[in-house]
């Protein structure tokens, strides 16, 4: 299948007629082409999102709520259809896009056709001086969308939906590795009614279409999700031309677990911390910290857990660990499993590619528990983003802080304690955007979501992206 790239309100051929090969990573076959875009086609894509500006920012806000709601409606509607699509775009199981990847695109579109009718500014009454101050919070005009491939549509929608609940228009790419339902929304949002121009979806390569996005001089904001690296050199480009950044960035986040928590909630939840969607979430435990004195206990138990897991066909209802994204993720995962003897480490649990009937060209590779000695090695510094946790021991409450933010990233980490005083300290204390206590990921979209430390810069979320995404302006008014 050839998608096209979308362009006020239609799909066109990129204009220079290039196309990139799509994999299907459950196969590991090319099933489609996407655009490679050009910097001309970006260009097509700014001026229908300028033309449409005017129009779209002042357009009521009970008319943009409701033709948000409606988009969402329509995405709940082909919940199916776009959960498959997504699951042989990425080769995440299919249970879980049903689950979450879907579900959650639906509700960023709710959630913000809800909050931009309840968003307001403030007033400053400068008492004694007869003036009164208040705020206008006006779009920006056009905006950069660019998210990354591991929850395609969830997190393409999470700054799509705020952006243009606030007014603006986009020009939005999503990861060449999986564009496939970024393209299914044009059509969703042709349905629903959104005007022209209002949404413009290119797609291609990061360094060639993603780069021209960032590169726009008119294009005034930019909100991205993905690495770190890439993050910094957005952040190079942007800075001289003093754009608005947003920036979601990597995470090496720890779950430190304490004796005296409540062990089978935390067993549970902590095998899915490790290894949902193949371990490839921002937001996943990568690093497992356990109390000395249930050590040997969680790894017993853990590794007889993780041994149940299922590995194999995205498509099948029961699968726990679908494909790796992509062959070179593939090889750069196992890469850091190979380090693992170097590094005076020990695999406990899994480390190989596995080979699936009927499959066997697939990228799948088996959940891996490594056992380390020590917080700076490779292992337990570098973000793998794959189906690959560490585990070390602790002793004191101080050392388990002193691991926990002891690495450059800073996204999450995540708590098991039944201590009132600990939870306190510990949410303190932690230099992460998030803390999760006696939980995982459980999201509330109301909240600050985002990374301090090289996890990025700037929050998402309730009324947060919505201050990002306009510019306050103060209107200082003198009477007699
Ligand atoms: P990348 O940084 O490689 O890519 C992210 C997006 O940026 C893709 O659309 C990519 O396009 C594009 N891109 C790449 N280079 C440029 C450039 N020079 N200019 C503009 N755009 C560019 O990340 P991945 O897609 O590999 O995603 C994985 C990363 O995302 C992990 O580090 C993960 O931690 C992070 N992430 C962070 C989250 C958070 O909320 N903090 C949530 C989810 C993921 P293309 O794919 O075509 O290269």
């Amino acid at each position: 299948m050839k998608i096209q790239n979308y362009i006020n309100g239609k799909f066109e051929d990129p204009i220079k007629g290039g196309y990139i090969d799509n994999y299907n990573p459950s196969i590991g076959e090319i099933y489609g082409q996407i655009p490679n875009s050009s910097k001309e086609d970006v260009e097509k894509a700014f001026e229908a999102a300028a033309n449409a500006f005017p129009s779209w920012s002042n357009t009521t806000l009970a008319t943009r709520s409701k033709i948000l709601s409606k988009i969402a409606e329509l995405i709940k509607g082909k919940l199916d259809f776009l959960a498959e699509a997504e699951s042989k775009d990425n080769g995440k199981p299919i249970s879980l896009a049903k689950a979450i990847d879907i579900p959650r695109a639906a509700a960023n579109f709710q959630f913000y056709a809800n909050a931009i009718t309840q968003f307001s500014s403030e007033a400053h009454e400068s008492v004694g001086l007869n003036a009164v101050n208040f705020t206008l919070r006006q779009p920006i005009g056009v905006v950069g969308c660019i998210s990354p491939w591991n929850l395609p549509l969830y997190l393409f929608t999470w700054k799509i939906a705020p952006a243009i609940a606030a007014g603006n228009c986009v020009v939005a790419k999503p990861s060449e590795i999986t564009p496939m339902t970024a393209y299914l929304l044009g059509e969703i949002c042709n349905e629903a009614g959104l005007p022209k121009g209002v949404l413009n979806i290119v797609h291609g390569l990061g360094t060639s279409t993603g780069q021209a996005i960032v590169e726009h001089p008119n294009i005034k904001a930019i909100s991205f999700t993905g690495g770190t690296k890439t993050g910094a050199h957005i952040a190079r480009v942007a800075a001289p031309m003093f754009k608005k950044l947003s920036l979601e960035l990597g995470g090496k986040n720890p779950n430190i677990i304490f004796a005296d928590c409540d062990y089978e909630k935390m067993l549970e939840t902590t095998v899915r911390s490790s290894f949902a969607n193949q371990g490839q979430i921002c937001l996943c435990g990568s690093r497992i910290l356990v109390e000395e004195k249930i050590y040997e206990k969680f790894k017993k138990d853990f590794i007889k857990k993780v041994s149940k897991l299922k590995v194999g066909n995205p498509s099948e209802e029961n699968t726990d660990i679908g494909a790796l994204v992509s062959r070179e993720h593939l090889e750069k995962v196992k890469s850091y499993i190979d380090i693992a003897e170097q590094e005076n480490a020990k695999i406990l649990f899994g480390g190989n590619k596995v080979e699936i009937k009927n499959f066997e060209n697939g990228y799948y590779l088996q959940p891996t528990i490594i056992e380390v000695a020590d917080n700076n090695c490779r292992l337990n510094q570098e973000e793998v983003f794959g189906p690959v946790v560490t585990i070390m021991s602790f002793k004191t409450d101080e050392e388990a802080l002193y691991l926990a933010n002891d690495v450059k990233y800073g996204l999450s980490a995540t708590i098991w304690t039944n201590n009132l005083n600990r939870t306190m300290q510990f949410s303190k204390q932690l230099h992460t955007g998030i803390v999760w206590v006696n939980t995982w990921l459980m999201r509330d979209l109301r909240t600050p979501f985002g990374g301090a430390k090289d996890s990025g810069v700037g929050r998402e979320g309730g009324f947060e992206a919505l201050r990002f995404f306009t510019e306050p302006k103060n209107v200082c008014i003198s009477y007699e």
